[in-house]
C-alpha cells in the first residue's frame, strides 16, 4: 500500500515544487511525506538541482552583464580619452594663437620700422619697401616680370596727404602730387602681424578648429607654421609666423586659380632716419592730376 502512495507522490512531486497542484493534492502529498522519509529525502533532492540549475542560469546572466559592463567602461574610457586629446590640442593651438597675436602687438608698437614685402606670382615678383616715422612714410612699389612691362611706384606720405610718383616700363615719369587717396600700397604693418586684423570670435575658432600647427625654420627664424588659415589682410592659406615677434614672415595664399601666391616679409625697427624717408627729386616728374 505505502510503496504504492509512494509511487503517485514522486509522480506528481515536479508539479507539486512547481505549485501547480490543487490544495486536496497537497494535503495528500504533504501527509504522507510526514511518514515517508524516501519521498521526503526525493523532494529535497529535486529542490536542490532546480536550485543549482537556476544559478547556473544566474551566473551566466551575470557574467554576460559583467562582460558587457566592462565593454561599457572601455568604451567610455576610449571616448573621454578622445574627449581630453581633442580638448588638448585645441587648447594648445588656441594658446599659440593667442601667444603669436599679443607677440605681434608688442612689436608692431614702434612706429619706427621699415619693412619690405617680396610676393612671388607666376613669372612675377613685387617688392614693397615701406619707411614709416609716426605718421610720415614713404612706400616704393617694384613690379617686375618676364615681359618687361616693369614699372615703380613711390608714394610719400607727410603725414594729411601723398605724392605718387609713378615710372612706367617705357621710363615714363609722373607724378600725383597731394592726392587724399592715401596707401594705394596696401602696406601697414597690421597686414604682416599675426591675426592682427581679426579679432572676431568666430575667424579665430574656425582657425582654431580648422588649422594646424607646427614648429619649423623660415627664412632662419624659428617660426609656427599654420595650415590652412584665414586672414583677412591676407586671405586663406599657410603662413609661417616668427615666434620671437609673431610677425608674419612668409604666406602662401591659395589664389582662386591652381597657382597660389609666395610672399616673404622682413622687418626692421628703429632704424628709420631723414635719409630713409627722403621723397624722390619731383623735377625729374611730369606733374599730372588725379
Ligand atoms: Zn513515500
Amino acid at each position: 500500500m505505502k510503496n504504492k502512495e509512494c509511487k503517485i507522490v514522486q509522480d506528481i512531486l515536479p508539479n507539486y515544487i512547481d505549485e501547480l497542484t490543487s490544495q486536496e493534492t497537497n494535503d495528500f502529498i504533504e501527509n504522507h511525506l510526514k511518514e515517508c522519509t524516501e519521498c521526503t529525502e526525493m523532494l529535497n533532492n529535486m529542490k536542490k538541482e532546480i536550485n543549482s540549475e537556476d544559478t547556473k542560469k544566474q551566473k551566466k546572466v551575470i557574467n554576460f552583464i559583467k562582460k558587457y559592463n566592462k565593454k561599457i567602461t572601455i568604451l567610455k574610457f576610449i571616448l573621454l580619452t578622445i574627449l581630453v586629446i581633442f580638448i588638448l590640442v585645441l587648447g594648445r593651438r588656441a594658446t599659440i594663437m593667442l601667444q603669436m597675436s599679443n607677440k605681434a602687438r608688442e612689436s608692431k608698437k614702434g612706429d619706427d620700422y621699415f619693412c619690405s614685402y617680396y610676393l612671388y606670382d607666376s613669372g612675377s615678383v613685387t617688392t614693397i619697401y615701406s619707411y614709416v616715422k609716426e605718421n610720415e612714410f614713404l612706400r616704393e612699389l617694384i613690379y617686375s616680370n618676364n615681359y618687361e612691362s616693369n614699372y615703380k611706384i613711390t608714394e610719400y606720405c607727410n603725414g594729411s596727404s601723398s605724392n605718387y610718383y609713378i615710372e612706367n616700363s617705357d621710363s615714363e615719369k609722373i607724378a600725383m602730387l597731394n592726392s587724399e587717396k592715401e596707401g594705394i600700397l596696401p602696406i601697414k604693418i597690421e597686414d604682416y602681424c599675426f591675426l592682427e586684423k581679426d579679432s572676431s570670435i568666430k575667424t579665430f575658432l574656425r582657425n582654431v578648429f580648422m588649422s594646424s600647427v607646427k614648429t619649423v625654420k623660415c627664412n632662419d627664424k624659428e617660426c609656427y607654421y599654420f595650415s590652412n588659415i584665414v586672414s583677412s589682410s591676407l586671405g586663406m592659406g599657410e603662413i609661417y609666423v616668427d615666434k620671437e615677434t609673431g610677425l608674419i614672415v612668409r604666406a602662401i595664399i591659395n589664389g582662386t586659380g591652381v597657382q597660389s601666391t609666395i610672399s616673404d616679409f622682413t622687418y626692421n625697427f628703429n632704424t628709420i632716419n631723414d635719409e630713409s624717408l627722403k621723397e624722390p627729386d619731383i623735377s625729374e616728374y611730369k606733374i599730372v592730376s588725379d
